[in-house]
């Protein structure tokens, strides 16, 4: 098929995620053919420097052969068999065993899953077994926080504090949420200290007027990553800890996006000193070549579940599939043995900060913020008054047009453009996505003058 055959098949027949249907009918879609490395290509030979990692997912780039061979080679030895009643393999057990040991302390249990949605919905499954069998039932409302996005099964999704999404179905109704720490947009006088706290402290008013007895975890992303890369004052997560420690509440952190490195650290506890009850992770784990998702649990939760009786009645098909698992493997061996993680901390966020921190001076850039290897830009009319140019997000619409335009994928959040590149990225490669995102910015401030 041509390009355009492709594309009308795509339209006739396949309903993309998270898409305006009328308006890619009216577009058409961009089909990847290739990638190396960090750069992607599609069917016009166009080449895209990544910047988002796809999904956040191939921090290690499009071109590792150790991974791909090792799903190859697990595929022909055993391509499947389950770890239900009481059978498994040796990549799930082998995986389990090197996760234990890269997260933090007191994580010594892992459930696998195929993605970071259905892990959330473990989560939930596990939060409520453990206050059951400890016999405090009335323990039952999970807190989440607005903008957070924790995947979009029904459960997950209720998790995720998205409105877009809640007012497409029945959010769950043990399911509350708080403010999100994001100064930017909501901190209005306030420093960034004390919005942070401020924004903390929503979670205290909302177990108070709960009822702590009622009240049984608290979920987030160390960072928020879709929704805007919302990095929150350092005043925040110590707040949410002493308030978490003091009414004896779970913590769930969801490092689908944090975990593997992205922050320098090998996971977005580790660089916040988090020691959370429950830990998502997905996406990075296989650099994104295999589906495979899971949740690490802590010592608190899985001493419960492990000695009181009765089956744990959840589990997926694919829970532990042996060529995910292989791919898990294989991917935290290369993080480990070329010391991925360290390179970021020690070389690549620092430079890329440095440079990022550069567009602040643009005339549209109301803020650039980065950490490790996530950025953001709030573009905006008016700098000094944080004022965007409309309410339907034109500016970063464009800016992301733009973007691809000049050979870079970037991704929009309504105003807030987005960056997530490889942790491979070299020096260089930054400098080429700067001048790229530089040019971008231009033409965005053009087209909205
Ligand atoms: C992507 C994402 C999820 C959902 O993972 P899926 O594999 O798409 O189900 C959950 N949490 C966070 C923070 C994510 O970024």
């Amino acid at each position: 098929m041509n390009k355009s055959q492709l594309q009308q098949h795509d339209r006739n027949h396949l309903l993309h995620p998270f898409t305006d249907f009328h308006d890619l009918a009216q577009q058409g879609t961009r089909v990847i053919t290739a990638a190396e490395g960090v750069y992607i290509t599609d069917m016009d030979g166009h080449q895209l420097l990544d910047g988002m990692s796809a999904l956040w997912c191939c921090n290690l780039g499009y071109s590792r052969s150790e991974i791909t061979t090792a799903i190859h080679q697990q595929m022909q030895e055993l391509p499947y068999y389950n770890s239900f009643f009481q059978c498994t393999t040796t990549p799930s057990i082998e995986l389990a065993d090197v996760l234990t040991k890269l997260t933090p302390v007191g994580l010594n249990n892992v459930f696998f899953t195929n993605s970071g949605s259905e892990a959330n919905d473990t989560n939930l499954r596990l939060i409520r077994r453990y206050w059951d069998l400890l016999d405090q039932p009335s323990k039952r409302i999970v807190i989440g926080r607005n903008n957070g996005y924790h995947g979009s099964t029904i459960a997950a999704a209720s998790l995720g504090g998205m409105s877009g999404m809640h007012k497409q179905f029945e959010p769950l109704d043990y399911v509350e949420h708080v403010q999100q720490p994001y100064w930017f947009g909501e901190g209005g006088d306030l420093s960034p200290e004390e919005f942070g706290l401020r924004a903390a402290r929503s979670l205290d008013e909302k177990i108070q007027q709960l009822g702590p007895e009622n009240v049984a975890a608290f979920i987030a992303e160390p960072i928020q990553g879709a929704g805007g890369v919302i990095i929150p004052p350092e005043s925040y997560w110590p707040e949410i800890k002493r308030i978490l420690a003091q009414y004896d509440i779970l913590l769930a952190v969801d490092e689908v996006i944090f975990g593997f490195g992205r922050t320098g650290q090998w996971f977005g506890s580790d660089y916040y000193d988090l020691q959370p009850d429950l830990m998502t992770f997905a996406k990075a784990i296989t650099n994104g070549y295999f589906p495979l998702g899971g949740t690490m649990v802590g010592d608190r939760i899985a001493k419960v579940i492990k000695s009181k009786g009765g089956e744990f009645t959840h589990g997926f098909t694919y829970s532990a599939h042996p060529a995910a698992c292989m791919a898990g493997l294989a991917t935290l061996k290369i993080l480990r043995e070329e010391k991925i993680i360290e390179n970021v901390r020690d070389n690549i966020a620092p430079y890329l900060a440095k440079r990022w921190n550069e567009l602040a001076d643009h005339p549209i850039v109301g803020e650039a913020r980065s950490l490790g290897l996530v950025g953001a830009l709030e573009l905006v009319k008016d700098k000094a008054g944080r004022t965007r140019f409309d309410d339907q997000c034109t500016a970063g619409g464009i800016c992301r047009d733009m973007s691809i335009k000049h050979g870079l994928v970037m991704r929009a959040t309504g105003d807030t453009m987005i960056i997530a590149p490889p942790l491979v990225i070299t020096t260089a490669q930054v400098d080429e996505l700067m001048e790229k995102a530089h040019r971008a910015l231009d033409d965005t401030a053009k087209a909205m003058a």
